[in-house]
């Protein structure tokens, strides 16, 4: 019989999504364990906008002042790992780590997030989240009225055209080759003001990742300060999948309003379960994640009290 450390809870992914729900946890006097393997998907960006209290804060400090807040809790664990797999056992899960540790848990929440899909342009991951934005609430506010291009094609392309043209008079829609857009499509973003360029990309240039422009195949360039782009996105890690979890057609993880998947005992929040992709809504999911793993455990427990 193996001796394992039990937990009531663990949570795997330990950024803005899992600390937010320890916290909850945590001040609900439950046994809990993060395991997190420090790769948060804004890592690259030097400041993390449009979260109050933390306005303009790099997105590590912010992680770290609230794990030191959540590490006061002394129920609460935290473990720098990879979490490789999950399986049910009996009422319980047992969670193995790439540094082969193993642990049981009665409830498992995953606050795994998303990895981002890098194109194959020369530059664009290194400009990524500095000057190759992802979200004008995010870092719309910083390249106002500049020279910016928008990266993208087809529906993704008109919807964001209509967006961005809100930050900026000095538009351009880069469609990376032929535009799949419809006749009105694109006298609409004429309307706007906006230049559509089918040319193929060959490189975005930068220093130190600011952008300095882009260069063509056809060996032309053109200035820009910056450039919003939505990539596309994976689930970080993929066990919820294995064991499971639906998913929707977007690829995110079905959960009902108390963040709970299609898994008994399986909870999930943040950005694995949203394309609504902020801090805040990622720390608000993961409270309401805690509360409710908390709630069911109670009434749990309850009910094993009265039988
Ligand atoms: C470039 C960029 C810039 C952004 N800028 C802003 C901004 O300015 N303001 C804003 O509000 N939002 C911003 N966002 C969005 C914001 O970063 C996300 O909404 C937020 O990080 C989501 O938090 P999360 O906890 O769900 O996931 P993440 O922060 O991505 O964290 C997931 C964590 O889970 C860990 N993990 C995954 N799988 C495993 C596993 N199997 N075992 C152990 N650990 C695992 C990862 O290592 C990571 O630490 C930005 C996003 C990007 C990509």
């Amino acid at each position: 019989m193996k001796n394992l450390r039990h937990f009531e809870v663990i949570i795997v992914g330990g950024s803005y999504a899992g600390l937010s729900a320890a916290m909850a946890l945590g001040r609900s006097l439950r046994k809990v364990l993060i395991i997190d393997s420090g790769k948060a998907c804004n890592r690259q960006t030097p400041h993390s906008h449009n979260f109050i209290t933390q306005d303009g804060v790099a997105p590590a400090e912010i992680s770290e002042k609230a794990k030191a807040q959540v590490l006061q809790y002394d129920t609460v664990e935290f473990l720098s790992d990879w979490v490789q797999g999950v399986m049910k056992v009996d009422q319980s899960f047992e969670i193995k780590t790439k540094n082969d540790l193993t642990f049981t848990a009665d409830k498992v929440l995953f606050t795994t997030g998303v990895t981002d899909v890098m194109p194959e342009i020369p530059g664009f991951s290194e400009c990524w989240g500095i000057s190759v934005l992802h979200c004008p609430y995010c870092h719309g506010y910083e390249v106002k009225h500049e020279n910016i291009g928008i990266l993208a094609n087809g529906e993704v392309a008109f919807e964001l055209c209509q967006l961005i043209q809100h930050w900026t008079n000095q538009l351009s829609l880069f469609t990376n080759g032929p535009a799949i857009l419809t006749a009105e499509q694109k006298a609409f973003i004429a309307q706007l003001n906006i230049e559509i360029i089918e040319k193929e990309i060959a490189e975005l240039k930068h220093s130190a990742a600011y952008l300095e422009g882009v260069a063509f195949k056809d060996g032309t360039q053109c200035d820009l300060t910056a450039i919003f782009a939505r990539v596309e996105t994976d689930q970080h890690c993929h066990i919820p999948a294995q064991l499971g979890c639906e998913l929707n057609e977007q690829g995110y993880l079905e959960v009902d309003f108390f963040q709970k998947t299609s898994v008994n005992g399986i909870f999930a929040a943040g950005d694995n379960t949203t394309p609504l992709r902020t801090v805040s809504i990622a720390v608000a999911a993961g409270t309401k994640a805690g509360v409710s793993i908390n709630k069911e455990l109670i009434g749990e427990q309850l009910s094993k009290r009265a039988n």
